[in-house]
């Protein structure tokens, strides 16, 4: 049955019931983070339709990911019945499907239409430059990629863009060229980007009123969570789908309707999408818009404690520009922040994991109470293989875990295959890859040959390997049937590479140097490197990690071999054959991206990686308004915690296979001390430094790097001065005290291209032989750190 109408109010302060009964004109909900905003807007749903104020059908809600969507469906459903089900509750690109899919007609686009997503709309642009005869060192396609995105999100068509374009020899002309011919190559495939979804649905709203009067009398309430991050395109669509709301009496627009009664919530402070074009503009400036519009501040905080709250308004108010909040909580102090200070990522790991475990023991704390944030994706790595060592449930959201990855498992293959000659699964999965024109018919005559002969299916290879007339032990080696001259050729290069690189492996070679010559050798690391898919630039990446991996192995264990190696891979990477001891309830630890753990909340949080140069990211340290953002962020993580905040950082990071000294973040000095509780303020490498008084100064106070050993390699990461990367990470700092290092054609101040970013200059060095890692500007604020070895760059 319904509920009544208070219980809907039961235990909800009185700015949020008014916001939740409020009816008429358009309502604005601004209030910072734990505030309440999302639960107002389910409660809002669930009052509208206990009261019967509206019927499902009639809603529209947008969150901001699908797994919002159903969180939030779930709950109005919970309060209200089955009956919610006729709600549409969905992020703005899935109601956008369902539009254009009822709409296609309308559109002359097929009906199952397909959408293309960020891979598959760069390929198509590889493909449109490529016909456009456009040099890729000057007009990168990834580059065109993101614009034509840009452009879209501010609907901007191929025709309005032409116009704007003066020179004809111009990149922006170049670029309208390309654009005009993306579009219509994506028209002819019957097929819509992701940013087409939004663009394409507002054009046609604009161009067919009768359509937009279809929906706008459908949806008489429009509701949308997290407004801060609606970019341009996303602001019209609310304006199109809602009804303009063009005068304060209230009457209608073109149509004769009275606009839908929209309510959005948000708070510019935690606004963390403009890389995609979102803008705070439209929720500072949703008064303006819509002058009937009522504003409604939340200040109560329910979520966190007052120190976890201090802190993070410690660090947003350093924004400038920003409107002050004034919030407050009176669910009490609680502990203070705990700070740490880790010599590694691996100590920060491990220091998680133990503090995860005696939180367990001391009050009970379960894993699903648990969230472990990080930057980027690649921080993942360190805490998963702590997590697996230990044995604590745990999950990461968005992202696949390291070693699933594709070409993660592709390289291990070779390293299987190597180390162990009858491993057929290995074996089989590499054979074809990358494509050597041995495939399905080729696997299963070798197969068969096995299954004859009772051989393995790597011995079935040496057979189909050996010369004609060959023979073994005497014997005539038996012939494979069935493959083709030009198969047996591929198959003898292929048994070849794995011969020598089990020599290599038998002649004592490390294992991160077997991994080397398998990738080059095979041409797996060529043929990454040669597509434009920034997917693979990814894999690329991942690949240079994996190397950082097995160079580190040997480094603790000089002795280890490829066998060793292959045990501890396989020990992390059949984390998903172990049971979860712990079970459903207790639920799993989750690893996410601060993205992505918007409106989410857990009782402990780990925030990793305060370090200036991860958090905020090496690339926001040089433009003011990439810094603002990285503060957003930080606020956005900070704020997810209910009982217990922790800040780590690790004084050494390791990245691109070179460890990097890197000073604390920033936004740990904007915390006061009164909030801090340092379980470890320095790590024990600064108390080493310190004591051999060899240049280096405390942490968190910048730093000098010491002296290289002279033979150019890396001294182990645990004992003693490390010759170190050194993150440049403000301008002053740039070049001052990094070592010369010996890359071999490069130089300071360099030009040089790169085959997705384009022309760059050189402006750090670090390291040496295969670890050495060159700074690249390519312009724009885009400065990339690239592990020469898995670069494609070249001296110009
Ligand atoms: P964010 O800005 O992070 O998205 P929010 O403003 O959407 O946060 P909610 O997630 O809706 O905040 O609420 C934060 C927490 O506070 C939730 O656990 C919610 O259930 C709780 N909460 C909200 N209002 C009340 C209230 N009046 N009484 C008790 N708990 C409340
Ligand atoms: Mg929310």
């Amino acid at each position: 049955g319904r509920p009544d109408e208070a219980a809907l109010l039961e235990g909800l302060n009185p700015q949020q019931r008014a916001a939740v009964v409020h009816t008429g004109g358009p309502l604005l909900i601004v209030a910072g983070a734990g505030s309440g905003k999302t639960r107002v807007l389910t409660n809002r749903i669930a009052h509208l339709l206990a009261t019967g104020r509206a019927r499902p059908g009639e809603i529209l809600a947008i969150t901001f990911t699908n797994k919002a969507a159903a969180e939030m469906r779930e709950r109005v459903e919970h309060l209200v019945g089955p009956d919610a089900r006729r709600m549409w509750v969905s992020t703005f690109h899935s109601a956008c499907v369902r539009i254009l899919r009822k709409e296609h007609a309308t559109l002359g686009l097929r009906s199952s239409f397909s959408i293309y997503d960020a891979a598959d709309s760069q390929r198509l642009m590889t493909l449109v430059c490529r016909q456009l005869d456009l040099d890729p060192k000057k007009y990168p396609p990834k580059t065109f990629s993101r614009k034509v995105s840009d452009l879209k999100n501010e609907l901007v068509d191929p025709e309005d863009y032409a116009a704007t374009v003066s020179s004809a020899n111009s990149f922006d002309s170049a670029l309208a060229q390309a654009y005009t011919l993306y579009n219509q190559r994506l028209r002819q495939a019957h097929a819509l980007d992701f940013d087409d979804l939004i663009m394409v649905t507002v054009n046609m709203l604009q161009a067919f009123p009768a359509v937009a009067e279809h929906y706008r009398r459908r949806f008489r309430h429009v509701l949308v969570d997290e407004y801060q991050d609606t970019n341009h395109a996303q602001y019209v669509l609310v304006r199109e789908l809602a009804g303009v709301d063009r005068d304060a009496d209230g009457a209608g627009d073109r149509d004769g309707l009275p606009p839908a009664e929209l309510t959005v919530v948000g708070d510019a402070d935690q606004s963390i999408y403009a890389f995609r074009g979102a803008t705070i503009r439209n929720i500072l400036e949703f008064e303006e818009d819509y002058p009937s519009a009522t504003t409604i501040l939340l200040e109560q905080n329910y979520r966190s404690t007052q120190n976890i709250l201090s802190a993070a308004n410690a660090v947003i108010s350093r924004n400038p520009g920003r409107r002050a909040k004034n919030l407050w909580t009176d669910s009490g102090e609680g502990p203070l922040v705990v700070g740490y200070v880790a010599d590694s990522e691996h100590e920060e790991a491990r220091f998680i994991a133990e503090e995860i475990d005696r939180l367990a023991a001391a009050d009970g704390t379960r894993p699903g109470d648990v969230a472990v944030f990080y930057r980027t994706n690649a921080q993942s790595r360190a805490l998963e293989e702590v997590m697996v060592r230990t044995g604590i449930p745990y999950k990461v959201v968005g992202g696949t875990r390291f070693y699933e990855r594709k070409e993660i498992k592709d390289a291990v293959a070779y390293l299987r295959a190597v180390a162990n000659p009858d491993d057929a699964v290995n074996l089989r999965r590499i054979l074809n890859v990358p494509k050597r024109g041995l495939g399905d018919r080729a696997e299963a005559m070798i197969a068969a040959h096995a299954e004859r002969e009772r051989v393995s299916f790597g011995a079935a290879i040496a057979d189909a390997a050996a010369e004609p007339g060959a023979t073994r032990e005497g014997r005539p080696v038996p012939e494979v049937l069935g493959l083709a001259t030009r198969a047996r050729t591929q198959v003898r290069a292929f048994h070849q590479l794995m011969e020598d690189l089990r020599a290599m492996d038998a002649a004592g070679a490390r294992p991160a140097e077997v991994l080397d010559a398998a990738l080059d050798r095979s041409g797996y690391l060529a043929e990454l490197r040669a597509s434009e898919d920034p997917q693979d630039a990814t894999r690329v990446e991942n690949l240079a990690e994996l190397h950082a991996v097995a160079a580190e192995f040997s480094e603790q264990d000089a002795e280890g071999g490829l066998g060793d190696f292959l045990e501890r891979v396989s020990l992390v990477a059949d984390s998903d054959q172990i049971p979860d001891a712990a079970g459903q309830e207790a639920g799993q630890v989750t690893l996410m991206t601060v993205h992505t753990a918007k409106g989410l909340e857990f009782p402990v949080v780990f925030v990793t990686g305060m370090e200036d140069g991860t958090f905020p990211h090496q690339r926001s340290l040089t433009e003011e308004d990439q810094l603002s953002e990285e503060r957003r962020l930080a606020y956005v993580a900070l704020t997810r915690a209910r009982q217990r905040l922790y800040l780590s950082r690790a004084a050494v990071r390791t990245a691109w296979g070179m460890p990097q000294e890197l000073p604390a973040s920033r936004f740990l000095d904007d915390i006061p001390g009164s909030l801090l509780d340092w379980r470890r303020a320095e790590s024990s490498m600064d108390t080493l430094r310190g004591r051999a008084g060899s240049g280096f100064r405390a942490a968190g106070t910048g730093y000098r790097s010491g002296e290289g050993r002279p033979d150019g390699r890396r001294a182990p990461a645990r004992s003693g001065p490390v010759r170190t990367g050194k993150l440049e990470s403000t301008g002053a700092r740039l070049g001052s005290a990094t070592p010369r290092a010996d890359v071999p054609g490069l130089d300071l101040g360099d030009k040089v291209t790169h085959d997705s970013y384009g022309v760059g200059t050189v402006v750090g060095l670090e390291g040496a032989g295969s670890s050495a890692v060159a700074k690249i500007d390519f312009g724009g604020g885009q400065v990339k750190r690239l592990l020469l070895r898995y670069s494609p760059v070249t001296k110009l």
